[in-house]
Order: structure tokens, then sequence, then C-alpha cells
């Protein structure tokens, strides 16, 4: 079973976490402890922060790149020889990561956070 980190970073400018069942705030926190099962497949792990989070600098938040970022994503996990199919398959992917991701729903993660210094959380 993956070990949980016990201490994450994240971006000072991003929301706070919300109660666990609030609305999701891309607060990033889940994604930034452990990837989920769409995450582990393009992360290549189970451990350590999503490798396809993104930081949206505009909103302030951090967001699924595989819902926005698709093709960005897919070209950058893709093996090479299938890089050419990241065009074709970014819609797809964008589609069924909203729904594996049940994007858009109340916030799942219960993890909870202690703040150390800076831009460190404890979790
Ligand atoms: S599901 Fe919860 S912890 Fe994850 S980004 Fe949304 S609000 Fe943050
Ligand atoms: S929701 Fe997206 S960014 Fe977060 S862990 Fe899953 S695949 Fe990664």
């Amino acid at each position: 079973m993956p070990k949980t980190p016990d201490h994450i970073l994240i971006l000072a400018q991003a929301p706070a976490k919300p109660a666990v069942g609030a609305p999701c705030n891309g607060c990033g926190v889940c994604c930034l402890l452990e990837p989920c099962p769409l995450g582990v497949v393009l992360s290549g792990t189970s451990q350590g922060r999503c490798q396809v989070l993104r930081w949206d600098a505009r909103a302030l938040i951090y967001r699924c790149g595989a819902i926005t970022k698709s093709r960005e994503v897919l070209a950058q996990r893709l093996p090479h020889w299938l890089r050419w199919a990241a065009p074709p398959l970014a819609s797809v992917l964008a589609v069924l990561a909203v729904r594996w991701v049940a994007a858009g729903k109340g916030c799942d993660c219960d993890a909870e956070l202690e703040p150390t210094a800076g831009t460190d959380v404890s979790a």
C-alpha cells in the first residue's frame, strides 16, 4: 500500500482546503498527496504528487492536467513512438478524466493539514 507523505509543498496562493463534502476549490491537496487511479497511470507511480497536476496562475488554483491540458499531458506521458496519437486522443482523455476523477463533485479528501513554514504544509 502506498505511503501517504507527511509533508507536501503547496503554493502559497492556492486556496485553503475546504471541508470534506464542500465544493472542490482547486486547492490541490489530494493530488499533491498522491495520484488518483488515473493519475497513477499517467504518472507511472502511485506515490508522491501527481505528475499531471497543473497550477493555473491566472485562476490561482490547481487543475487536473488530464482535463485541462490533455494534449500536453499525453504528449509528455505517452511513449515516444506513440506521441503522434496525442492530438486525436486528447479530447477522449479529457472526457474520460472528468468522469474518472469525479470533477465537479464535493471534496473527498480527509487529510488534515498543519501549516509549517513558508509554503510548506504538513499532512
Ligand atoms: S478534491 Fe478537495 S483536496 Fe482535492 S483539490 Fe478539490 S478541494 Fe482540494
Ligand atoms: S485528479 Fe488529475 S491531477 Fe489529480 S491526481 Fe487525478 S489525474 Fe492527477
